[in-house]
């Protein structure tokens, strides 16, 4: 049976309109909630995730503060800047675009942002909450992954998930977020022996690994549901996932698409959050 493709660009768009719906209520009431998104230097990439960020943001009816920097921007006058926007009762998600200049320290830039407006949910306060399964704000490629898991209906309530892939954006918080919901959790990792055999156990697989196809089609237990957060591009213009999808496609139940899964999720989420912090600001007052 063919294995049913979890269309991630769907899914983004029905929370972007469930986040616009929710503005527009909490705007009729003179409630703006509000993200800031702050560009340290010209990298390119940064540049195209920071307009696409503030776009969306507009167009779901929230305030955008947007700033700028030039790369010669010191520590102390991002810390500064950081500082104004913790304060500033507009904004309720601060997002600082990684990478930084190398002569800046990210995790102090990151730790100085308020853990109510951290709007990637990078903060050790918000990756603590996390560890300890009382979440506030929880990171965006993550979250995106749990909630394509809720649309496709999947409980993964004593499933076998293995996550490969162990950074501190992806594999680890996914794989918190998964015990959370009660499945057995393996990560692995560079390291890891006979990765082949672990894979082959997973109720549900998901590759956050950054190496074009590298999970094989036949690692994939029959009726097994893989997600694959890999963006890889080869050649010019196409991109492919961590997982070899064609052959992983006919042996899973369901799974994501590179592109078109994963990736639209993470900015929806991030909006998700800002929305969050908004709420939980009235929420608070
Ligand atoms: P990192 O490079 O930070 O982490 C990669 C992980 O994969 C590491 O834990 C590494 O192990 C592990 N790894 C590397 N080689 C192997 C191997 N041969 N076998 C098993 N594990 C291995 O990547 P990220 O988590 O940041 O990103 C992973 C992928 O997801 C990338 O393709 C990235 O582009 C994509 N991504 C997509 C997003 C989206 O959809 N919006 C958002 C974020 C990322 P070790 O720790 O031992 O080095």
């Amino acid at each position: 049976m063919a294995a049913r493709i979890i269309d991630g660009k769907a899914i983004a768009a029905k929370v972007r309109e469930k986040i616009k719906s929710t503005v527009a209520l909490l705007k009729a009431k003179g409630f703006t909630p509000g993200l800031a998104v702050v560009l340290v230097g010209d990298d390119p990439a940064s540049r195209v995730y920071v307009g696409m960020k503030k776009k969306i943001c507009v167009e779901l009816g929230m305030y955008s503060a947007d700033h700028e920097l030039p790369e010669s921007t010191s520590e102390a006058e991002l810390l500064a800047l950081i500082g104004q926007l913790n304060a500033d009762e507009r904004v309720h998600g601060i997002l600082v675009q990684l990478p930084l200049p190398a002569h800046i320290d990210t995790d102090k830039v990151l730790e100085a942002i308020s853990p109510m407006k951290d709007a990637d949910g990078f903060h050790p306060y918000n990756v603590g909450r996390l560890a300890i399964g009382k979440p506030i704000l929880q990171p965006c490629t993550p979250y995106g992954v749990m909630v394509m898991l809720d649309e496709i209906g999947y409980d993964l309530n004593g499933k076998e998930v293995v996550v490969v892939g162990r950074s501190n954006i992806v594999g680890k918080p996914v794989a918190l977020m998964c015990l959370s919901r009660h499945a057995t959790v393996t990560i692995c990792h560079s390291r890891t022996k006979d990765l082949a055999d672990v894979v082959r156990r997973a109720d549900v697989v998901i590759a956050a690994v950054g190496k074009p196809e590298m999970v094989k089609g036949d690692w994939i237990k029959p009726g097994a549901v893989v997600i694959d957060v890999g963006i890889n591009r080869v050649g010019e213009k196409k991109l492919v996932g961590d997982v070899e999808y064609a052959a992983a496609a006919e042996r899973a139940i369901a799974i994501t698409p590179v592109p078109g899964g994963v990736g639209p999720m993470t900015i929806a989420m991030l909006l998700q959050n800002t929305l969050e912090s908004a709420q939980r600001t009235i929420g608070g007052k």
